[in-house]
């Protein structure tokens, strides 16, 4: 008799397999059904599960059942199209194929020899994104620069902190390193100066449109030398996280030159925007950028993990990166012909995420995409037109993407209960802030499949469970276009 193998055979792997795929088909064709947020209580998960790893195999319908009695009902529906909360991690067919490639495919590209495929596809689409999405031509890989796929802008903007401050060593000690972000920018930006050892972080003022105001970051700076302290890093944000405002990059470019620090852009969200030539003005003066981050696992309909970072030049980098064991050793790193990645981040082994996006750029082209832009965008727009017709409610911030944030006019309360209501339905999710000390609503139209039918019931919604205000008391004031 044979030894037990314990494996999935090929043939059960086939048939599991299209098991699956058929499984997640009903899963996108049944999503916009089911109530978006789970009704779950801390703990509830783990107590249906055993407390210990099985000790003998189980059948494969056994762990299927489980997850659709244990791990579904307590889901949250981020693919959802009412989904409006934070911002999208939207994933697409072709996305979800690409993942399941790669996982197949098992490659660990930590290098060129590792796995010339991995290495040389994720160079190919970071250079097509870098035509996509108008970036400066020194960023491609045939350039001084170049881009890397990592884990997530918070991955990337520590590298970049890390790099800003290596950068800046020479000059002066750690102690003495200041980093400067504005007071909208997203936490990943303070979590990475405190995790890379930076003991000053100065978080800039912004103007009304809550962009970072130049002359204070300059202010700012001038202070910190005077003081003795070295100005080192500047994240400015293209598409704050909590109203899309958009930092004058042109601008602080030039303050952050002047004072010889390091310019990051975190363009997390709105950088897939960028795709469509209107957009592009926001944008301006990357020429002017030493490094770049964009989520293609927010909008750009490729899963989570994919994190396009840039730099304008990879030496720096390379040289904060790159540690060379003797079991690394090969002929084709030694050339210096090739790129190997492990060199670009933090750590060695990595997932072919490039296979991902391969497979979204070429199945939705980039007039796919950008028509899925600019239809969230519309879709925004009219939104927040809605809003600002209606005299219960006040634009709180410009709509420069597809974010529309607004509140009651009657305070707090109204907003808070307001949001907790529409959630409150199961139908639609959208998230709760707050900003100069009041709450305000975020409506993220970003989804994959969201369209105007599910934007148009959030709006019903919206509508039918606001409370209504005092004649006299209505406001409606405009927000700054
Ligand atoms: N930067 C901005 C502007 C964001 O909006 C976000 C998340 O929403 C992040 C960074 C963090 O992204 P990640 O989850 O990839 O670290």
């Amino acid at each position: 008799m044979m030894a037990r193998s314990y494996h999935m055979t090929p043939a059960e792997f086939r048939d599991h397999g299209r098991r699956m795929v058929d499984w997640l088909a009903d899963y996108m064709e049944r999503v916009s059904e089911m109530p978006i947020l789970p009704d779950v209580k801390p703990g509830e998960v783990i107590s249906q599960l055993p407390s210990a790893a099985p000790e003998a195999p189980e059948a494969f319908d056994a762990v299927v059942r489980d997850l659709e009695e244990i791990i579904m009902p307590a889901l949250t529906h981020w693919q959802s199209p009412g989904w409006f909360a934070y911002f999208p991690a939207n994933v697409s067919p072709p996305a979800i194929l690409g993942e399941l490639v790669a996982a197949g495919l098992g490659q660990q590209g930590m290098m060129w020899s590792t796995s010339p495929a991995a290495t040389e596809l994720e160079q190919v689409v970071l250079d097509w994104l870098v035509e996509l999405l108008d970036l400066p031509s020194a960023w491609r890989t045939a350039g001084p620069g170049g881009g890397v796929l990592q884990m997530s802008a918070s991955d990337s903007t520590h590298i970049a902190l890390v790099v800003a401050r290596g950068a800046a060593s020479g000059r002066a000690g750690v102690d003495s390193l200041v980093a400067y972000t504005s007071s909208q920018a997203h936490s990943s930006v303070e979590k990475g100066a405190r995790i890379a050892g930076y003991q000053h972080l100065r978080l800039v003022a912004v103007d009304d449109t809550y962009a970072m105001r130049p002359d204070a970051l300059a202010n700012a700076m001038a202070e910190d030398e005077a003081a003795g302290r070295t100005p080192a890093f500047v994240a400015s944000t293209v598409g704050t996280t909590g109203t899309t405002a958009v930092d004058p990059v042109a601008a602080i470019g030039k303050v952050a030159r002047a004072h010889g620090a390091w310019h990051h852009v975190d363009a997390a969200y709105a950088g897939t925007a960028m795709i469509c030539p209107e957009f592009r003005h926001h944008q301006e003066g990357l020429d002017v950028v030493d490094s770049y981050v964009f989520n293609p696992h927010k909008w750009m309909f490729t899963n989570l993990d994919c994190s396009a970072f840039y730099v304008a030049d990879r030496t720096p980098l390379l040289s904060a990166m790159s540690i060379l064991a003797p079991y690394l050793k090969n002929p084709a790193t030694e050339t210096g012909a090739v790129i190997d990645y492990r060199d670009w981040h933090v750590s060695l082994g990595r997932r072919f995420r490039a296979l991902k996006l391969w497979f979204v750029l070429r199945s939705y082209g980039a007039e796919g995409i950008r028509h899925h832009i600019r239809r969230h965008v519309a879709l925004a727009r009219d939104l927040a037109d809605r809003i600002r017709a209606d005299a219960r409610f006040e634009v709180i911030a410009p709509v420069p993407f597809s974010l529309v944030c607004f509140r009651h006019v009657t305070g707090d309360e109204a907003t808070k209960s307001l949001a907790a209501a529409v959630n409150a339905t199961g139908e639609v999710a959208v998230t709760l802030s707050d900003l100069d000390g009041q709450a305000f609503i975020r409506v993220a139209v970003g989804q994959t499949y969201t369209d105007q039918q599910h934007v148009d019931r959030l709006w019903s919604l919206l509508d039918s469970l606001a409370p209504s205000v005092p004649i006299s008391g209505a406001s409606n004031r405009a927000a700054p276009a």
